[in-house]
């Protein structure tokens, strides 16, 4: 199903309760409301965009690589224009519109609204809950339809140009020309959305006096089917992290070679327009449009012969203005000479012959083949919003604006160490029951590759006093600090103890495999506090946790935030799964003789078997809910490549 959908956040409108201000945009839970709707809206479908009408960078910050699209129809036309949009772009059968300011959407939305779209042949399905009117209790409940939740076939498109066509914008109007299906969800707090400021406000406070589940209900942790109903979906776990954790503020301003990779602090706005003058798309010839034949059908052999005065090269520009029939030859990126409007590619000539250019009518546009100044970016505008990573398009565009350095977030201080008596380290003797320790080495890596300063503590024996030790030390140092081994049941009672005695930290049985111990929590001493991610000892098991719970939570302190790079995969075999728990296997994805995706697995999946991840190329997500996967069948799969 998740193949099938594509998600539209809704942050086009004008949010005139909020007072104007671009209501996605408003800073909620240490990211932001839209921010908020994606990471609901991201894991039930296959990919998302964006519609928006304004501060367009912005969005593209939180869009990521997914489009940001503004409405077709002028004016801030509502809902409907950005659907739309959406419709037009869709790459997938079917569309699910969340709005950017309800960010308590049920995480199942697409699953529940497709299933009842399928049940009743409909072509949209809508979410509907039942509420009572809160001066009339005694009152029966009525029935309130949430229209901004629905999804629906992309075929429906031609039905919403024309229905738009008539001038009418209203969503109820449009979904009574289509056969639709309501879907009633009980917790009707789910869809609530924020209207003012003081809303926002409110449900900041609330979400720090007590880290709440958000109003998808009170059984937010849904039960598993893993024969263990204590055990915590990865979701969940993921969720309660992210929720308590804030971006480190420093900030320190780089030479801007020096700030490749790294968080950017603050907007970067453009002093300059660019491009900074009106410059040719084309190598040809610059004239005045209004010279050109007619374009007129009656006409249409008609031509007309201009006289070439000059050339104007890129970086030397030609400053007279031609007469009527003149023209100048013009080279692409050269300024455009005064008085031209129009510039004709010189393989669309009819003829040259010396110093004469002859032009058809209907060949070139009054207008056409000119870069205008400020096209790409307008002075004063934001060219790269902070939070965004800067990647080497950055660097060229910030190096474009003539600006020479950026204000970045400092690095994140990141300290690990690995605990067990088992272990040895590199250069010492390998004793009868002992292994090497290898998780300091792949969390080197992993910490490495996502820019942060690593500080390696090395080995803790497996003893309160060391641990305690230890744990002190890292916290002195270190904004967080990564542990490996002694989570276990087995294990944990006296970690459990130490890490209780300087810090709160939760215990977590985990609805996943491999990595299924995991502790979490703030490591606090008299002085310094630091993030405790306290992942399981076997190899495979902790590089698993750290990108499914450490990675997300260490990008949001760094400042940024960013999604994993899934695609889909057809399965080359059968693959088992139960469910009830989410699962990450090694898979090896490459491109078949159709050209699409084909994932296989590495073999053997032991928590234990490193040489298996070193093989891969990919993981393979089988989600929380999902049974076994026929050979055949599409699977998402996370790509090493832009993950390690
Ligand atoms: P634990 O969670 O401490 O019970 O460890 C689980 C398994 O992972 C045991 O087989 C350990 O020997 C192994 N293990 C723990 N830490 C490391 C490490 N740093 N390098 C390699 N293997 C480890
Ligand atoms: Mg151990």
């Amino acid at each position: 199903m998740k193949s099938k959908v594509t998600g539209l956040i809704l942050a086009g409108g004008r949010g005139t309760r909020m007072g104007r201000v671009d209501k996605g945009l408003q800073p909620f839970r240490e990211a932001t409301l839209a921010a908020h709707v994606l990471s609901r809206l991201a894991p039930q479908v296959s990919m998302v965009a964006i519609n928006a009408n304004r501060n367009l960078p912005q969005y593209q910050a939180i869009a990521g690589e997914s489009p940001v699209l503004p409405d077709y129809l002028d004016g801030f036309a509502g809902p409907l224009a950005g659907l739309q949009v959406g419709l037009q772009f869709c790459p997938t059968e079917l569309l699910l519109t969340a709005p950017c300011d309800s960010p308590f959407f049920p995480v199942d939305l697409a699953g529940q609204l497709y299933a009842a779209m399928e049940a009743q042949g409909a072509d949209l399905a809508m979410a509907v809950t039942m509420e009572r009117d809160l001066e009339q209790p005694e009152a029966a409940p009525f029935r309130q339809p949430h229209p901004v939740f629905s999804l629906m076939k992309t075929a429906v498109l031609p039905q919403l140009d024309a229905y738009l066509d008539t001038g009418a914008r209203r969503m109820e109007g449009f979904f009574n020309t289509l056969r639709v299906a309501e879907v009633l969800f009980d917790d009707s707090a789910a869809f609530s959305n924020i209207n003012t400021l003081e809303e926002l406000q409110h449900h900041e406070r609330a979400a720090s006096a007590a880290p709440p589940p958000p109003a998808t209900g009170p059984a937010t942790v849904p039960a598993t089917r893993d024969g263990d109903p204590a055990a915590l979906p990865v979701e969940e776990a993921r969720r309660r992290i992210c929720e308590r954790i804030a971006p480190v503020e420093a900030t320190e301003t780089l030479p801007l070679l020096a700030a490749l990779d790294r968080v950017l602090a603050a907007d970067i706005i453009s002093p300059i327009n660019v491009p900074a003058y009106d410059n040719s798309a084309m190598d040809g010839y610059a004239l005045r449009g209004a010279d050109l034949p007619a374009n007129d059908t009656t006409t249409a052999t008609a031509t007309a012969t201009f006289k070439v005065i000059g050339i104007a090269y890129a970086g030397h520009p030609f400053t007279q203005a031609p007469q009527a029939g003149e023209c100048i030859r013009i080279m692409t990126g050269a300024t455009i000479p005064p008085g031209c409007d129009t510039v004709l590619p010189q393989e669309l000539a009819t003829a040259i012959d010396g110093d004469q250019v002859t032009i058809a009518a209907n060949v070139v546009r009054a207008g056409a083949n000119l870069r205008r100044a400020g096209e790409d970016l307008q002075a004063g505008g934001i060219a790269i919003a902070a939070g965004k990573r800067l990647r080497p398009a950055d660097l060229g565009l910030i190096a474009s604006l003539g600006i020479c350095q950026a204000s970045v977030r400092r690095k994140l201080k990141v300290a690990f160490f690995s605990t067990g008596d088992e272990l040895r380290s590199l250069g010492d003797q390998l004793d009868e029951g002992c292994v090497y320790d290898s998780n300091r080495y792949t969390l080197f890596g992993m910490l490495t590759r996502l820019g942060c300063e690593v500080i390696d503590l090395g080995v803790v024996r497996d003893d309160p006093q060391a641990l305690e030790a230890a744990l002190r030390d890292a916290a002195g140092k270190a904004d967080a600090i990564i542990t490996s081994g002694g989570v276990s049941e087995g294990a944990a009672d006296y970690t459990r103890n130490i890490m209780a005695l300087i810090g709160d930290v939760a215990f977590w049985k985990l609805a996943m495999r491999p990595g299924r111990p995991l502790a979490f929590g703030k490591v606090q001493t008299e002085q310094d506090s630091a993030w405790l991610f306290g992942l399981p000892g076997n190899p495979v098991a902790v590089m698993v946790s750290f990108y499914m719970f450490a990675r997300p939570a260490l990008l949001r302190m760094m400042g940024t935030e960013s999604t994993l790079p899934t695609l889909q995969a057809r399965a080359s075999e059968t693959i088992r799964k139960r469910p009830g728990r989410t699962e990450y296997q090694r898979g090896i994805v490459s491109t078949g003789a159709d050209g699409a995706a084909h994932v296989r697995l590495t073999g053997a999946q032991g928590s234990g078997i490193l040489s298996s991840m070193s093989e891969a190329n990919c993981i393979v997500v089988l989600h929380h809910d999902q049974a076994n996967v026929d050979a055949g069948q599409m699977v998402d799969v996370l790509l090493f490549d832009g993950l390690l």
